[in-house]
């Protein structure tokens, strides 16, 4: 990906329309685009989020965007606002995410991520435009043949949901191929965690939450009882599973870098965002209890299908193709999720009244 494009200056502001921006990810990434006074459009249908955190975003830049609601799988609705917002690039967060969901029901996640994705390119195509940031996940790789896990890992997705993000991959490779001067990156996240240090803006999980760090907090809380550890007889540190959090803000700062390069190079760049350094449960559960000033009460029980020992990435494309390298560490990660979960016990919604 070296080709230059010389008709866009990648430092000004761009026309940026963001599938899924009330989302977790989403919202972080609206609060720095705003900042930067990129043009924003959000398309999003709230099936996991809610029209407040957008409300929360107006309040906190003290700008606003245009946001449409509107389902990634409904093309028409996509061409029409996609042609009259005429986006230089798309950041398309837009998706099912639970892996366990998408095991139960791997039809409706293709739908959504897949089939939802062609929709998208579709409507890109009529408005001509060639550039576009996706959401992809660490999950691509699957089991470890070795660690770090750098771009050139080979591709396993051991789930429904890893491979919907594979096979949306594949397809942005061969639509930014037939393109000529089309640009995609693909970022593959590993595990954000952490919140906007406001405080305003958050990881609000419907029901349940399935990962560690939502799970924690919601305990710190007092909304749960206990954090079920799966399984402390890994081969790491302490035997619990070790990852690598990457603090949202840090992964919001990626997407603007990524929109840079989009805007000055052509091609398919997968580009790994993480911080290079393996934190385990046990340590997170630690440092949480320190930010908070909490208990967090835990038990040990069995592994997770599917759990893998370790992931941590090898970050340092990220750092060659787009400057970036994460700031932030766990400490911030989990300071500001307990400001978010302290000051939003249960989230956007308090319970039908909006917050
Ligand atoms: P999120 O659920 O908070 O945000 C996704 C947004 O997309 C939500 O606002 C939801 O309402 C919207 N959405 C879902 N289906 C839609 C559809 N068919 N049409 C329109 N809008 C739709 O999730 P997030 O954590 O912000 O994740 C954003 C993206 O990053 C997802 O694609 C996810 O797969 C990917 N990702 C997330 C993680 C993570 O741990 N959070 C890790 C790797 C990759
Ligand atoms: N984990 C845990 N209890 C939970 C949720 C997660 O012990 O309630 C562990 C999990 O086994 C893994 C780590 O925490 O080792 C991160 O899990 P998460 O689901 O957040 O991310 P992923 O497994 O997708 O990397």
């Amino acid at each position: 990906m070296t080709a230059r494009n010389t008709i866009d200056d990648p430092h000004t502001g761009k026309r940026v329309f963001v599938t899924g921006g009330a989302g977790y990810i989403g919202t972080h990434t609206l609060v720095q685009l705003l900042s930067e006074r990129h043009s924003v459009c959000v398309f999003d249908n709230y099936s996991n989020s809610s029209p407040q955190s957008l409300e929360r975003v107006r309040r906190l830049v003290n700008h606003d965007f245009d946001q449409v609601e509107g389902d990634i799988r409904d093309e028409a609705k996509l061409t029409r606002v996609l042609g009259e917002f005429n986006p230089d690039i798309v950041i398309h967060f837009a998706g099912l995410k639970s892996v366990g969901e998408a095991n139960l029901f791997p039809v409706k996640y293709y739908e959504h991520n897949v089939q939802g994705t062609i929709a998208l390119l579709k409507a890109m195509d009529a408005a001509k435009c060639k550039r576009i940031v996706f959401s992809s996940s660490a999950t691509v790789y699957g089991a470890a043949k070795y660690l770090p896990y750098d771009e050139n890992h080979p591709l396993a997705p051991e789930n429904a949901y890893g491979r919907t993000k594979y096979h949306i991959e594949g397809m942005l490779g061969d639509w930014v191929k037939a393109g000529g001067d089309a640009s995609a990156v693909l970022l593959r996240y590993f595990n954000p965690v952490g919140a906007h240090e406001s405080g305003l803006i958050g990881e609000d999980p419907n029901d349940v939450p399935n990962n560690l760090m939502p799970f924690i907090s919601q305990v710190a809380i007092g909304r749960r009882d206990v954090l079920g550890i799966f399984g402390n007889d890994y081969d790491t540190r302490d035997g619990t599973g070790e990852r690598d959090y990457i603090h949202v803000v840090d992964l919001a700062a990626a997407h603007l870098a990524a929109v840079g390069y989009a805007c000055a190079h052509t091609g398919c760049e997968a580009i790994n965002v993480g911080t290079g350094t393996g934190v385990t449960v046990l340590e997170m559960v630690a440092a949480f209890e320190k930010a908070s000033g909490r208990k967090v009460a835990y038990r040990v029980t069995g592994r997770r299908e599917g759990d893998v020992a370790t992931s941590v990435a090898d970050a340092t494309k990220a750092l060659r193709l787009l400057g970036w390298t994460a700031r932030l560490g766990i400490d911030e990660m989990c300071a500001s999720t307990w400001k978010w979960q302290s000051k939003n016990p249960q989230g956007y919604v308090q319970r039908g009244k909006a917050a």
